[in-house]
């Protein structure tokens, strides 16, 4: 296994992840795994309205760049037009 140095998506911070994985140091994760949850819910309440990362990030008041973590760590897809979609 190796390490790399790498900008945490959530703060900002410089953090050590193992190669290839996510962008978030140990301070952020739980922050990241409940924003996750958030953005899914607000998604499927909004299912077909196409949120883009922009509206989802001043509906839950929060950086734009947080989503934008999300969705450059594969929770989430950019659909045509820059709509979130969920995964799953
Ligand atoms: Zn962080």
């Amino acid at each position: 296994m190796s390490l790399e140095l790498v900008k945490c998506g959530m703060c900002g911070k410089a953090a050590v992840v193992e190669s290839g994985g996510r962008h978030v140091c140990p301070v952020c994760l739980e922050e990241e795994h409940r924003l996750y949850a958030d953005v899914r819910t607000l998604l499927r309440d909004y299912e077909g309205s196409g949120l883009t990362i922009k509206d989802v990030a001043e509906m839950l008041g929060i950086d734009e760049r947080k989503i934008t973590h999300l969705v450059e760590s594969g929770y989430f897809k950019l659909a045509l037009r820059g709509g979130l979609r969920s995964n799953d």
